[in-house]
């Protein structure tokens, strides 16, 4: 691990200007000059890894009283960005009316793990791809320009959808699929304007030819908040995801599925699939196929079809598709069959 600054600062105003004040004076495109830290588990892996270098890193914890709380009412679930992920879990309204999010929460990590690491960083966290963590190995997303080796390399692990030349690397956690399938949004300060909601689905960028760009946020833009909107579908919600081992695992696919049903009659279906994309993926394909319709496995695998029409799989992840298929089925299912109180 390189050397670096450590700041714990314990306001946003100090905390904002600590990361501006460390751009101006040392930034350099490759890495970026300052880096927030929140529970740490992910940053402080890259970092020991060599693969995130910052010269400053700004603890952000000390905001913990007005960023850490969880608030909901008939309208709206607020999640503050350094909410724990053990905590929202734990949380009766979200297990309640949320399943998806408790759910893609407590198949995360391990519990040890979700007690430190926060909601925003979760949200955040970097790719698994092991050329990327290796940094040894030609990487576009680490070392722009430098090539992909796990286009022609080891890509069971890889993405089948959302792909580029440039990057085939899958997007890891698995929250993010509940809040994009929910149309969540993401609260911010310190952007190039101020404070600022952005829809969760545009959080995210795509490789294309710019894969070392992740998010959308700027230099030291600091994610505040996560809102969810309630609707008819938030209570019947689900998440299943497959991996190799039952814990402390990734996913190799999943699907986050809520639908509002009227009897067997798809009202509304929200999506997203895990494991198999490069982003958060929101699978509006299979939402339309359901649309209206008698909910049946043959109908849900229609649907599922129609998620995966686009997929680009590589020499050997061809199996995420057949599987990524299947996991949305039995999503599908196991939402309608969910007992909801109203
Ligand atoms: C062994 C292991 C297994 C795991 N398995 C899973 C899994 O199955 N599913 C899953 O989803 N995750 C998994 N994870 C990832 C884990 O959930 C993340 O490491 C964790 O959620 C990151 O949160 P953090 O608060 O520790 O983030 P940090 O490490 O503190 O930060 C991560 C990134 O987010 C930035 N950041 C943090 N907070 C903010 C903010 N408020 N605004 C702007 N930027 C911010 C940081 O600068 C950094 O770039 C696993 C991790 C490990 C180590
Ligand atoms: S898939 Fe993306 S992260 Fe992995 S080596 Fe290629 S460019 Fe790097």
């Amino acid at each position: 691990m390189e050397p670096f600054e450590y700041r714990r600062e314990a306001t946003v105003e100090r905390i904002l200007e600590a990361a501006r004040a460390a751009r101006s004076e040392r930034g350099d495109a490759r890495n970026a000059a300052s880096q927030f830290i929140a529970g740490g588990t992910n940053m402080t892996d890259y970092m020991a890894l060599g693969v995130a270098r910052p010269h400053l890193v700004v603890d952000i914890n000390a905001l913990q009283e007005g960023f850490g709380c969880i608030d909901g009412d008939q309208h709206r679930l607020r999640l503050g960005a350094l909410v724990r992920m053990s905590q929202a879990e734990d949380h009766p309204l979200i297990r309640r009316d949320y399943p998806v999010i408790a759910q893609t929460l407590m198949s995360a990590a391990s519990r040890q793990i979700r007690n430190m690491a926060s909601l925003g960083g979760n949200v955040l966290q970097r790719t698994r791809c092991e050329y990327f963590r290796e940094v040894s190995w030609p990487c576009n997303k680490r070392r722009p320009g430098s090539g992909c080796a796990a286009v022609e390399g080891i890509n069971r692990q890889h993405a089948v959808l959302g792909t580029s030349d440039h990057c085939i690397a899958a997007y890891p956690g698995d929250f993010a699929q509940a809040l994009i399938a929910l149309a969540a949004t993401v609260e911010t300060v310190g952007g190039p304007s101020g404070a600022r909601t952005i829809p969760f689905a545009e959080l995210h960028r795509l490789p294309d030819d710019t894969p070392h760009l992740e998010t959308s946020l700027a230099p030291g833009e600091l994610i505040t908040f996560l809102n969810v909107p309630a609707g008819p579908w938030t209570r019947r919600s689900c998440y299943v995801k497959v991996r190799d081992r039952d814990s402390y695992q990734f996913a190799l696919t999943s699907a986050a599925v809520a639908l509002h049903l009227e009897g067997d009659i798809v009202r509304e279906a929200r999506i997203a699939l895990g494991g198999v994309a490069t982003v958060p993926w929101r699978a509006r394909e299979a939402e339309a196929a359901l649309q209206g319709r008698k909910l049946t496995e043959t109908l849900a695998a229609t649907a599922a079809a129609a998620a995966f029409t686009g997929a680009c799989p590589r020499k050997h992840n061809a199996f995420k598709v057949p599987i990524g298929r299947e996991t949305l089925v039995r999503a599908l299912l196991e939402a309608q069959r969910m007992e909801v109180s109203t």
